[in-house]
């Protein structure tokens, strides 16, 4: 008998639901995108790491590669994480300005794949976001894959069709193990550095309904259940409750509100807060 049932059978559904939801530790990722030179990076991320008083959330920052390094050595000791921005799906050769995730697994626990920025402008499609998911997997790196509608989708009745395809077409292969080992950061294009973030139940319906409701079709429900799903688009210390008051969501992917100390921390005690 596992561990959810013994939980069903002697506390109930209800209380059964609270104990998978806590069971996934939530998430906060700082994406710094291309900001912040090796000295600014450096006291960022002192700051935060002087400044993080909670064990409760985990955190993890995404400095632009060449800051790498140094963020690597001012966070050494503590327990915030590192991630990059992005992976190439070969180990290594001929492919001028990418960076592997043999390189990356020297320095990082996590790396984001699928932004809607690559998506967008480096026109990255499903299928190069599936080979990076690969391979960060195969290296132990833990990806967090973004996916989101843009606004022309969403005024076109398209977000299910769009969120479900683009979750089904990067995960579609892996085995459960490696599923578990996936983040989810949904992302609706329309609300990435534009101030506009989307409302807090329409964010809970994509991400229960189309982005576990997909998981649960590939991987079954008890993968989907642990696997942990953010939400990411103007996200600030003002509105995170309006997101992780939510069960279904796990955390945040933030951009703008990272790159100040006060911000980025300030959206972390609240999820503390809120999630404890
Ligand atoms: C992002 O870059 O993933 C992001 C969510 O940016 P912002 O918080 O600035 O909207």
């Amino acid at each position: 008998m596992s561990f959810e049932d013994h939980l069903s059978i002697s506390i109930g559904d209800h209380i059964l639901h609270r104990a998978r939801w806590n069971m996934r530790q939530p998430l906060i990722a700082g994406n710094w995108k291309m900001n912040k030179t090796a000295t600014e990076g450096q006291v960022l991320a002192q700051a935060i790491r002087l400044g993080l008083q909670t064990s409760v959330v985990e955190v993890v920052l995404c400095p632009p590669f060449p800051v790498i390094p140094i963020v690597h050595a001012t966070l050494q000791g503590s327990s915030i994480r590192l991630g990059a921005q992005n992976v190439h799906w070969e180990d290594a050769g001929a492919f001028t300005g990418e960076v592997s995730p043999v390189m990356l697994k020297e320095w990082c626990q996590y790396v984001i794949i699928g932004h809607s920025e690559r998506r967008q402008y480096f026109r990255e499609d499903d299928e190069m976001i599936r080979r990076k998911v690969l391979a960060a997997l195969r290296h132990g790196l833990i990806p967090i894959l973004c996916v989101g509608e843009t606004l022309a989708q969403r005024e076109a009745g398209e977000t299910e069709g769009v969120v479900t395809a683009q979750t089904r077409r990067a995960l579609e292969g892996l085995t459960p193990e490696q599923a578990t080992r996936v983040v989810i950061a949904y992302e609706p294009v329309w609300a990435i550095g534009t101030g506009r973030a989307a409302n807090g139940a329409d964010a809970e319906k994509v991400i229960q309904r189309w982005v576990r409701g997909t998981l649960e079709e590939l991987f079954g429900p008890a993968v989907a259940q642990q696997m942990r799903i953010l939400y990411g688009g103007s996200v600030t210390p003002e509105n995170i409750t309006e997101f992780i008051c939510r069960p279904a969501i796990d955390g945040a992917l933030v951009g703008g509100a990272s790159l100040r100390a006060e911000t980025f921390l300030g959206i972390i005690h609240e999820t503390a807060r809120v999630k404890a």
